[in-house]
């Protein structure tokens, strides 16, 4: 039997690495002291230390002084190759030339004014044509709040119909950002969370109000489920909200089927369908929609489309989102102070024109060989590869993910455990071990990372 057929037989194959988790916590601790200081400081003034929570980490996080190209420095002077690039939204890695460029001449000129700029126009003009489905924008200043902006479109428009329909449709799951009534069933104990077909929704926090008339739970990937729902209930239906590529799934992309029903089923009650694409717009020069064929009725952006600045943006149908022009009665609000700011317009635009076809190109063929090579160590061992285009994560279950309660089989303490030992050897994922490529990652980067994980893992 070879060595990795017998790791691979081993029942407690994740063990053998969660076995290190404290010797992986004393290197980590002892080559971070000085992020281990700031983070003292830092837990006299934010709860807990944090102030956002997806960069919670045990023991602390690792404070970064400064950044260019595929590498952050931390304080302790460590170059630290970057796979997350601040949540996937660096499509053109830290620093990047062309944007410190654009925004440096803008700086002196001015950072926000009281009153719209030419930016804010060809941040659009670039982002709009790659949508085909897409006739407006409005931008915000993160995806939660294009989430929250999308919800109150389609509730507005459902009531011009007359109906009395406010229930946002999502999935178990499925991340949309901090809005209340997407904060649902989002990483439920499955013991708390129902029956597989018919989810109940799991508060994701404190403090909020209640599901009734907000929000309904699905299953991912379940065509039958979701037809049965929506034709049973569509008069009380808004939206229904998915995400193309499911992020917290583990970077997984749904049956094409599913989404093909999801859309067949607005069309004919007139929901509004809305693909949130805040991560999975890196997936494609058109997104995950371009991808798969099929066209929202709206678009949910952030990340990238700022070019490394706070950024979000509804983009959809004209008579959806032209509910907020200011002539209309009883129309959609949106204000925001730095919605559409110039130096996030200008960031944005540059990094937009940036991205052109072959730009993805590039980045996606980095990332199949990415997923390539993770598969080729990872192979007879308990571990997966998934993701698409620029994305990739390995996922510690050997059980094929289609939705939440098959990626909630994953060992999350062996993933963690294996991110910071690869943290140790200088390589950022994600605690989950997710990763992603961006327009400066090269194949020694890549080459490096996997000889670590190799290392690591035991393939
Ligand atoms: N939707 C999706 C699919 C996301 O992945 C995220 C953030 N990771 C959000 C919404 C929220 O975006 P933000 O963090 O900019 O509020």
């Amino acid at each position: 039997m070879s060595a990795v057929a017998k790791l691979a037989a081993t029942p407690d194959y994740y063990s053998a690495l969660k076995s290190r988790t404290p010797d992986v916590e004393a290197r980590y601790r002892k080559l971070t002291p000085r992020s281990q200081e700031a983070f003292a400081r830092a837990a006299r003034v934010f709860p807990g230390g944090y102030t956002r929570d997806a960069i919670i980490r045990g023991p602390h996080p690792t404070f970064v002084e400064r950044a260019s190209g595929a590498t952050m420095y931390d304080l302790d002077g460590r170059a630290l190759t970057d796979f997350w690039f601040n949540a996937t939204s660096l499509a053109l890695g830290h620093a990047h030339p062309a944007v410190i460029e654009a925004i440096a001449a803008q700086l002196p000129r001015g950072t926000a004014y009281f009153a719209p700029t030419q930016n804010e126009i060809e941040l659009a003009e670039t982002v709009l044509p790659r949508l085909p489905g897409a006739a407006r924008i409005r931008f915000a200043n993160s995806g939660s709040e294009a989430v929250m902006m999308a919800v109150r479109f389609a509730r507005a428009y459902r009531a011009t119909k007359q109906h009395a329909a406010s229930t946002i449709v999502k999935f178990e799951g499925s991340y949309h950002g901090s809005y209340d009534d997407v904060a649902w069933s989002v990483s439920p104990k499955v013991a708390d969370a129902g029956a597989n077909d018919a989810p109940r929704p799991v508060a994701e926090t404190a403090g909020l109000a209640g599901t009734e008339g907000r929000v309904a739970v699905l299953p991912f990937n379940d065509v039958a489920a979701l037809r049965r729902y929506v034709e049973a209930r569509h008069a009380e239906i808004a939206a229904i909200l998915v995400e193309p590529m499911a992020n917290r799934l583990g970077l997984v992309m749904p049956e094409t089927k599913f989404l093909a029903e999801a859309r067949a089923l607005c069309d004919r009650f007139d929901v509004v369908l809305v693909f949130d694409e805040v991560i999975s717009f890196r997936v494609g020069y058109s997104g995950v929609q371009g991808v798969v064929g099929l066209r929202p009725d709206l678009t949910t952006l952030g990340k990238i489309i700022g070019g490394g600045f706070a950024v979000g943006a509804v983009a959809g149908r004209a008579d959806i989102l032209d509910l907020s022009a200011p002539e209309r009665g009883g129309r959609v609000t949106h204000a925001g102070t730095f919605n559409a700011n110039p130096i996030t317009s200008i960031a944005g635009r540059v990094t937009m024109e940036t991205l052109t076809p072959a730009a993805f190109a590039q980045m996606n063929a980095l990332g199949d060989y990415a997923r390539a090579r993770l598969a080729e160590v990872t192979r007879g061992l308990p571990l997966q590869v998934t993701g698409a285009g620029s994305l990739f994560k390995v996922t510690a279950t050997d059980r094929a993910i289609r939705d939440y309660r098959d990626a909630a089989t994953t060992d999350k303490a062996w993933e963690a455990t294996c991110s910071l030992a690869l943290l140790n050897e200088g390589f950022v994922l994600t605690p989950t071990m997710s990763g992603c490529i961006s327009y400066i990652t090269t194949r020694e980067h890549v080459d490096a990372l996997v000889s670590a994980f190799q290392a690591l893992a035991g393939a």
